[in-house]
């Protein structure tokens, strides 16, 4: 059912959190948005001006390789200044209080790890965009030195003391997601009494798997978005105001 307005969403929140045991939160680009960095769908978002490189074609092209770079670095505005928003916060809380096991992510912002969950109670499941690996021998390079090297360098993007091509750790179109973290999200919304699917419009595979995997498996459902899901009809609650207003009562410091 949908709350009608946020007093008793927040109510009917805090009676279904009071009652779980273990909580899987599953957040999108949605809890980000009060920290500064656009969703995927804002209209005039930096994130729909550019098409998204694929990853073959990153693979077969140099030039590809430094406009990837070159608007990493301009993202970098929005990504090195974001701070943890009112949901990360509440999320949190719930981590600490040893009410959630781990936090499930589309987002690639490492908003939750400077939330204060642990990283391995992060699943990332389309990796992080505040580091890159080599794709050959999995060398871990920090932003800032990347970025010295390509402006040193008249954008050209480098590549990895073995020869292997650097990238964000993000999981691109066409890179294939990655196994593990999968199969703990699976196992997590398996092995809930409540899931929590925030700030995402949940159309992306497998976002939209793991809800409808909880709920088969006796969780009771709460989708936080301000737009319409396809999986709000099957919902125990859902919530359609702005998330750090529905979260932040839930903050304990
Ligand atoms: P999406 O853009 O498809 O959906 C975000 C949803 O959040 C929208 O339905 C929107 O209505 C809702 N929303 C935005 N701000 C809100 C607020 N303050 N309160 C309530 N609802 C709000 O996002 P997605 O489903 O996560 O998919 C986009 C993909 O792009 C992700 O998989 C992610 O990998 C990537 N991405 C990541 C980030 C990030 O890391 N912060 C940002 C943009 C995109
Ligand atoms: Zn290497």
């Amino acid at each position: 059912m949908i709350a009608s307005d946020l007093e008793t969403a927040v109510n009917r929140l805090r009676a279904l959190i009071e009652a779980a045991g273990r909580i899987v939160p599953f957040t999108g680009a949605g809890i980000s948005t009060e920290c500064g960095i656009p969703d995927f769908r804002s209209p005039g978002g930096l994130w729909t001006k550019n098409q998204p490189i694929p990853f073959d074609a990153y693979l077969a092209s140099r030039k590809m390789r430094n406009e990837a770079w070159r608007r990493r670095f301009v993202m970098d505005e929005h990504f090195a200044k974001a701070k943890p928003g009112r949901g990360h916060r509440a999320l949190a809380s719930l981590y600490r209080a040893g009410k959630v096991p781990a936090v499930v992510t589309q987002n690639i912002d490492n908003l939750h790890q400077d939330s204060g969950v642990a990283p391995q109670d992060v699943v990332e499941l389309h990796g992080n965009t505040t580091y890159a690996t080599c794709l050959d021998c999995a060398k871990r390079y920090e932003l800032a030195e990347i970025r010295q090297t390509f402006e040193a360098s008249a954008e050209q993007a480098p590549d990895c003391s073995c020869g292997g091509i650097i990238k964000t750790a993000t999981v691109s179109f066409g890179q294939a997601m990655p196994v593990e973290a999968m199969r703990r999200a699976q196992d997590l919304a398996t092995d809930c009494d409540l899931f929590l699917a925030i700030g995402s419009s949940l159309v992306v595979w497998p976002a939209a798997s793991l809800p409808l995997l909880a709920k088969r498996n006796g969780a009771a459902l709460v989708i936080v978005n301000r737009e319409p899901t396809e999986f709000d009809e099957v919902a125990d609650l859902v919530v359609r105001n702005d998330i750090g207003d529905a979260l932040g009562p839930f903050i304990s410091h």
